[in-house]
């Protein structure tokens, strides 16, 4: 089944808005062409209260997110009132959870002979689109949304297995895209992500912390989650990669309105932990291939061109609207096969070419690499 999908444009608008100021890289998966600066103006006008509540969240969390906002002391108030409960609560469940998973966690055997990679983890941990990429799957409950798993390490329910299955299949057919993509530019791009092949890259968290966000002001909780349960050097090492990308899938319905989304070093020098949150299901569809390969491309340094950002003006978006863009950071289509293209300018993004015309033409942010 193919289908063309049609944003809601007020609320992709509040997503695109609340990840801007968060500085994370915002992932919506289509495009309604007629009316993205609409929706932004509208959110810009319509979301004030909830977009500072999240900005003062994450200003601890992120880090270099500075708004006007901040200083409004009854919001803070509000904010650090409703935070302070959460926090007991999800330590207590961590640390059950903490050894749950180090119990289920199949070693990572040292390699015979240690690999030692070129990249030394200047652009977080997923550099440039090149080399081998470790996928670390994290399986999540947070306050709203459950899989059926428990601390007491019951096996997840036919269902859920099924529908995670299906997902990691979209996964592996993004990285096989990329890959793709990557030999277009005569570079090498391959992907360790089938954690039913692989040991080491299946990981359930449980958390009571509401994580299903339109914005990143939970980065450091799910940065802190990878720091203290994967060991992400043994797997490094064990897999000879030279990158690693984490992806937590939540066990969202069909009713669920949240986008997915990334967030990484491109959107703050903070993010170095490179983490995809997959919302399994958004707007009545599932996410798709596309999905997990727009969400992996800016992990490896793409921004949105959907929208107007720091570095992407919007006469640039507006261009590619005139043109019909297909490009996968522009717009997705909902859709088994990944009918939209990677273009030059992602390519340059990603490091696999140095030389795009448009950035200068368009005065646009230069790539990571070339900073
Ligand atoms: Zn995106």
């Amino acid at each position: 089944m193919k289908r063309q999908r049609v944003q809601k444009k007020n609320k992709v608008g509040a997503v695109l808005l609340s990840l801007a100021l968060l500085g994370a890289t915002a992932c919506g998966r289509e495009e309604d062409r007629e009316t993205t600066a609409e929706a932004m103006t509208k959110a810009e006008s319509t979301t004030a209260a909830e977009t500072t509540t999240a900005t003062v969240e994450s200003t601890t969390a992120v880090g270099e997110v500075t708004t006007a906002e901040e200083t409004t002391s009854e919001i803070v108030a509000t904010t650090t009132e409703e935070v302070a409960p959460k926090a007991e609560t999800t330590t207590a469940v961590e640390i059950t959870t903490i050894a749950e998973v180090t119990t289920q966690v199949p070693e990572t055997e040292a390699p015979t002979a240690e690999y030692i990679s070129a990249y030394h983890g200047e652009y977080g941990s997923a550099g440039t689109l090149t080399g081998t990429t470790v996928v670390v799957s994290i399986v999540t409950n947070d306050r709203y949304t459950h899989w059926g798993f428990t601390n007491g390490g019951d096996a997840l329910a036919e269902d859920d297995l099924e529908t995670l299955r299906r997902q990691k299949d979209y996964l592996l057919q993004a990285c096989e895209w990329l890959t793709e993509q990557a030999a277009g530019y005569d570079k090498s791009a391959d992907f360790i992500a089938d954690w039913e092949r692989y040991p080491g890259l299946y990981y359930e968290y449980d958390t009571a912390d509401e994580l299903v966000r339109y914005d990143g002001s939970m980065y450091t909780t799910q940065k802190d989650f990878i720091l203290e349960n994967i060991p992400s050097d043994a797997l490094k090492k064990k897999y000879r990669a030279d990158n690693i990308v984490y992806i937590f899938y939540f066990n969202t319905p069909l009713e669920n309105e949240v986008n997915p989304w990334s967030l990484g070093n491109v959107a703050s020098p903070i993010c170095d932990i490179e983490f995809i949150n997959a919302f399994v299901r958004f707007d009545g569809f599932y996410s798709m291939p596309t999905t997990y390969a727009h969400e992996m491309l800016h992990c490896f340094g793409a921004y949105d061109l959907y929208y107007a950002s720091y570095g992407i003006p919007q006469e640039y978006v507006d261009y590619l609207r005139e043109l019909g863009c297909l490009d996968i950071m522009y717009c997705t289509f909902d859709s088994e096969d990944i009918l939209v293209t990677m273009g030059q300018l992602d390519a340059y993004y990603v490091g696999l070419t140095d030389v795009c015309e448009d950035v200068e033409l368009w005065n646009l942010v230069r790539a990571q690499t070339m900073q």
